[in-house]
């Protein structure tokens, strides 16, 4: 792939004091333009960070034909930047286009772009204790058509923001809202993908369990809202002893990198990994009686973030005395370890 780049005319000044998460951007994105017509994708660019000019008529805004990624680059204490399983998100987004009827960006043009924009943004990669560069790719549908049917053009952008610690004051419990009225996936729908419709549909209940007191939904399935699935956005696992289970990755849950790489890991330690249609029932017993040892959600922004406490249909189960598991707190050590490239990465998962 050949990427022109378009030299901005001034750069921003680079932030200091707390970065938080996804509210500063670099100075440069990627764009590449698809057009069924025109043989596919072209005109690959790194151009300054600013507006996107769009049709009212483009199809994204009527029928969300949107699917997006999300990563980050890593520095590490030599100066090393760093991505941590690329291809597994090149891959997601392969399968979260194909669901939507929407063109595939190939793995090598996906990885290349990513590189190429991080090169050039190599100075906005942070160098603080647990900072990092997140890295969002995403398309979306530019036809200017109001009728319903796959667009025939699209944009690929990349756009970065450099993004804060997530635990400053070290790895905390959240509590857990188990929403038991709305729904975020059903069998043959898009649960698996990352589109932008999935959570334009889950911010209800992530407003409801918020004004109860509540940091994140954990999602029952949606034909009998009886299985555990995910928590937000991240997987969810549960630790019985030796034992930990997690939902199945069959069509309503997002395949998610940490997910993959945490069940790698337990199973190199000797882990017995359950990945199973677990009933809240069976969780919330486990909570109360004291067999759910450690309870945890997985993902990119927090790497692990420990459950301490779930509440369901107006019941409520501290996990663990709310505290963060050993289990939980060396999986986090070990992960962080090898995106930051402190701890030997014996799976190559980093490049
Ligand atoms: N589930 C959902 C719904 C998510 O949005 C995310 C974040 N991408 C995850 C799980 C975790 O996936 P990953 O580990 O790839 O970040």
């Amino acid at each position: 792939m050949d990427i022109k780049f378009e030299e901005a005319k001034t750069l921003k000044e680079k932030p200091t004091g707390a970065l938080g998460f996804g509210k500063i951007y670099t100075d440069y994105m990627f764009i590449a333009d698809y057009d069924a017509d025109q043989g596919g994708w072209h005109d690959a660019r790194i151009v300054p960070f600013g507006p996107i000019e769009l049709s009212p008529a483009s199809m994204v805004l009527h029928y969300a034909q949107e699917t997006f990624e999300g990563l980050k680059a890593y520095r590490t204490k030599d100066g090393v930047i760093q991505l941590f399983r690329p291809e597994m998100n090149a891959r997601r987004f392969m399968n979260s286009n194909e669901r939507l009827s929407m063109p595939k960006v190939p793995e090598d043009m996906f990885i290349d772009a990513i590189k190429a924009l991080v090169e050039v943004e190599k100075d906005w990669v942070p160098n603080e204790e647990g900072e990092s560069l997140y890295i969002r790719p995403y398309m979306f549908a530019t036809e200017a058509s109001v009728g319903v049917h796959p667009a025939t053009s699209y944009k690929f952008v990349i756009i970065c923001s450099p993004v804060g610690a997530y635990y400053p004051e070290g790895v905390n419990p959240v509590k857990i809202w188990v929403e038991d009225e709305y729904v975020r996936a059903t069998p043959g729908g898009t649960g698996f993908t990352k589109c932008g419709g999935n959570y334009a549909g889950s911010l209800k209940a992530q407003e409801k369990a918020e004004e109860q007191g509540y940091t994140q939904v954990l999602w029952l399935d949606g034909v009998h809202k009886k299985y555990v699935e995910e928590v937000g956005s991240m997987n969810a696992m549960f630790v019985f002893g030796n034992t930990i289970v997690t939902a199945p990755i069959d069509g309503t849950v997002l395949p998610g990198v940490t997910r993959d790489s945490i069940i790698h890991l337990l199973k190199d330690w000797g882990y017995t990994v359950e990945e199973r249609h677990m009933p809240i029932d069976e969780l919330m017993e486990g909570a109360k009686n004291g067999k759910l040892t450690e309870a945890f959600g997985t993902g990119t922004a927090a790497v692990i973030s420990p459950i301490g406490e779930l509440c369901f249909k107006g019941e409520k189960a501290v996990i663990n005395d709310f505290k963060t598991g050993d289990l939980t707190q060396k999986l986090y050590d070990t992960l962080t370890g090898i995106q930051w490239g402190n701890v030997e990465d014996p799976f190559g998962w980093t490049q």
